[in-house]
């Protein structure tokens, strides 16, 4: 008998691919090994999923193996498993979860060569060196982090915010040396840990005695409640195990300052998995963390199939957070995949967030989670208070309330810095005509092109295209334009009208879109003067502003009535995040929120009793109607260049499968809110069962009929299971 063997190839078929394993190749195939076969008329990398296969095809009918790339297996057996249940889980093509389970340079035949890192240290002459100029206030600061640090490399010190320029100043003045020899372990690390308070304590009582099991923990805290201090103890216990750890962040919330806390606690022993490091880095990391070498990992979504030596606790920060689900191709949500190799490892998971999801919530109910609570800020820092703006006929100043401005005043007045939100970047969300009533609509979605005033545009947020912005109205040439509604940019520019005498900072996509602007916009902020910062929900996440005393809200009514059911619980998470901002440290901070529904039963809970009990409320709606959490729920969406197109498609799905019962329910085809998005339609079927067992079965019959259907060739389909969003 040929020895054969299954091999998970990068295409869009759900499936593996059995190829004949030859004795030239002089080795025996293992779980897990690259290889390089044929494939069509290509050559790609697979990963060998299965060895000791047998088949009815005759050999003389199938390919070889043509070239093993690795002398070991690049991913442990464990992490094939756990490719082949997400894939399961997913419904999603098994090669290309394996794929993206690679880092980027192994999926390539030939893995790029990177240089090893070079790391920095203080020099021993340091102290008869002439001290830094109070001036140099970057200097001063990279050399007191490396000094605490011990070591970093140009790449840590990079993360953490320092240019190159300022690092070659130290180098070039002989603070800093080259550091070769490993580092040896700094005694007084232990000596700047704060004191920790009692349910801080309890918190990391608990999830350290649930070492070496598989437990699980909502460790629920406001901002500023000293969470990721638990984190940092919890982990100092694990590491005492000889066990290494998973920290998982959101996308953007692996700020310098989250960094150099971890770094300082534990030099020399991080690692990072993000997307602003090369492919050299991402796998020099990857393989530091697989080897042992390194013992921690902070790391975004992708970073949770990194492969461990010994793994022995997982912490997701923040782990209401969207970005941990994937929202094209491989849909996977690395908060749940978190929780499911800690049933794996046998160790505990702990998500924290100071707005746990619903889905988190259900589970404490349910006696899945056990729930830690941090209900105090940590060093004593007081909750802000809030307060609604009824603006109810109110005359807004370019959406502006007289209240929220003359809040902004005393605010600056008292030395302090203001916090100015909207989630709505740009100028203006839409441009009207006054004369004839003409809007400027994108071409080729259903939706406003919004105004870029300052680069004199018009863009569609959805497809990116982009014009000139008209003088005239293109359609009765009249010059009177009016732009509707307020966006980011405006609220800058009118702040700057208002304050002229402070500086008006504004954060979102559009001015930190150049490496390293958001730092250096950071870095202003943190010199403490009286500022006003306006921006999106980039402001919500990661940073702290400790100045911040008036956070102010200028629109939160649009989520609150979306069509989509997890609209309230959305805006409310943000409502609470940014609020978050104002007050830490030793100032009292205050939220004005304004609203056109004061009245608002979800907003008055949330304003009035906290996120907690607001939570409570949404979680016993969505039992009322059987909504997830409560049940399971999936999306099978289609788009192509008629409607007609994409619903006839679903609709053969819908009719192959058992119509709805108690148990279980099937809707649609239904069109997207927004049904044209960049000259595509798109519409949706959305699945639902009280079982999970029962979705997964009414799944898989209907991505066997998916398959098998004649499809027009320009339609596109995709399920997303366990989906945030509906449409
Ligand atoms: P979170 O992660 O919940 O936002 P942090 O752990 O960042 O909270 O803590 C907020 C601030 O309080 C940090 O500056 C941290 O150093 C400090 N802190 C945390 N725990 C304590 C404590 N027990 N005593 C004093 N300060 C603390
Ligand atoms: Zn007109
Ligand atoms: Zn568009």
């Amino acid at each position: 008998m040929p020895k054969l063997v299954t091999i998970a190839v990068p295409c869009p078929l759900r499936r593996g691919f059995d190829y004949l394993w030859a004795d030239a190749l002089q080795q025996e195939p293992e779980l897990g090994m690259r290889v390089s076969i044929p494939f069509g008329s290509r050559r790609l990398v697979g990963v060998i999923i299965a060895t000791d296969v047998s088949s009815d095809i005759p050999s003389s009918k199938m390919k070889a193996v043509l070239k093993v790339l690795d002398s070991k297996p690049t991913l442990s057996p464990y992490l094939v498993e756990l490719g082949r249940w997400a894939a399961d889980y997913y419904h999603h093509p098994i090669g290309d979860c394996i794929q993206q389970m690679l880092p980027v340079t192994l999926r390539k035949a030939e893995p790029a060569k990177e240089k090893p890192a070079q790391y920095w240290q203080c020099s021993e002459q340091i102290n008869q060196l002439p001290t830094l100029s109070a001036r140099a206030h970057q200097q001063r600061s990279l050399l007191s982090v490396i000094e605490q640090s011990g070591q970093l490399s140009r790449r840590q010190i990079k993360d953490l915010g320092y240019s190159n320029n300022v690092l070659n100043t130290l180098i070039n003045g002989g603070y800093l040396c080259k550091a070769d020899a490993p580092l040896v372990k700094r005694k007084d690390q232990q000596a700047n840990k704060p004191v920790l308070n009692s349910e801080q304590d309890e918190a990391v009582n608990a999830i350290s005695s649930a070492l070496g099991r598989f437990e699980r923990f909502l460790l629920d805290g406001v901002t500023g409640s000293g969470k990721t201090e638990v984190y940092l103890r919890a982990i100092e216990n694990c590491l005492a195990r000889d066990e290494q750890a998973l920290v998982l962040i959101p996308e953007i919330g692996l700020t310098p300052q989250t960094l150099q806390r971890f770094e300082q606690r534990f030099p020399k022993q991080v690692s990072t998995l993000h997307s602003g490091l090369s492919d050299g880095e991402r796998l020099l990391n990857w393989q530091n963390i697989q080897s042992g070498k390194h013992q921690i990992l902070l790391g975004t979504r992708s970073a949770v199939f990194t492969p461990f030596n010994k793994l022995g606790l997982i912490i997701v920060d923040e782990e209401h957070d969207a970005s941990y689900k994937q929202q094209d191709g491989w849909r996977y949500s690395a908060r749940d995949i978190a929780v499911k190799r800690g049933a794996d490892h046998h160790c505990p998971v702990v998500l924290g967030s100071a707005t746990p999801s619903l889905d988190s919530l259900h589970n404490v109910a349910q006696n899945r989670y056990q729930l830690l609570e941090l209900r105090e800020r940590a060093g004593g820092a007081s909750a802000p208070s809030v307060r609604l703006l009824d603006i109810r006929n109110e005359a807004l100043d370019e959406g502006l309330s007289k209240s929220l401005l003359d809040a902004t005043t005393r605010t600056l007045n008292a030395g302090n810095q203001a916090l100015i939100f909207l989630n709505r970047r740009g100028f203006s969300p839409q441009l009207q005509c006054h004369s004839c009533g003409w809007l400027a609509n994108c071409q080729a979605c259903d939706a406003k092109m919004t105004v870029h005033f300052g680069r004199r545009e018009l863009r569609c947020h959805h497809c990116d295209a982009s014009e000139a912005l008209p003088s005239i109205c293109p359609q009765c040439h009249n010059h009177q334009l009016i732009f509707q509604g307020p966006g980011t940019e405006r609220l800058e520019l009118s702040l700057k009208r208002h304050f002229p005498d402070v500086a008006v900072i504004r954060i979102d996509r559009d001015t930190t879109s150049a490496k390293g602007s958001m730092q250096s916009l950071v870095d202003d902020i943190h010199t403490g003067k009286p500022c006003i910062l306006v921006g999106t929900q980039m402001l919500a996440k990661g940073h702290h502003f400790p100045d911040v005393t008036l956070v102010g809200i200028v629109d939160i009514d649009g989520g609150l009535f979306s069509a989509d059911f997890r609209g309230p619980e959305r805006s409310g998470q943000l409502l609470i995040q940014v609020a978050g901002r104002a007050g830490r440290a030793d100032k009292l901070g205050t939220v004005y929120i304004q609203t056109h529904c004061p009245e608002h039963p979800a907003l008055e809970a949330l304003v009035n009793k906290g996120y907690q009990p607001f939570a409570q409320q949404l979680l016993a709606e969505r039992r009322l109607f059987s909504l997830p959490p409560i049940s399971f729920s999936a999306v099978i969406r289609a788009d192509a260049t008629s409607l007609q197109g994409a619903e006839a498609f679903l609709e053969q799905i819908r009719t192959a499968l058992p119509i709805g019962d108690t148990q279980w329910s099937i809707v649609g085809p239904l069109p997207a809110p927004m049904t044209r998005k960049a000259g595509r339609f798109r519409a949706a079927l959305i699945l639902q069962a009280e079982r999970r067992s029962l979705l997964h079965q009414h799944l898989h019959t209907a991505c066997h009929i998916g398959d098998q259907l004649n499809k027009p060739q320009n339609l596109r389909w995709s399920v997303d299971v366990d989906p945030i969003d509906l449409f």
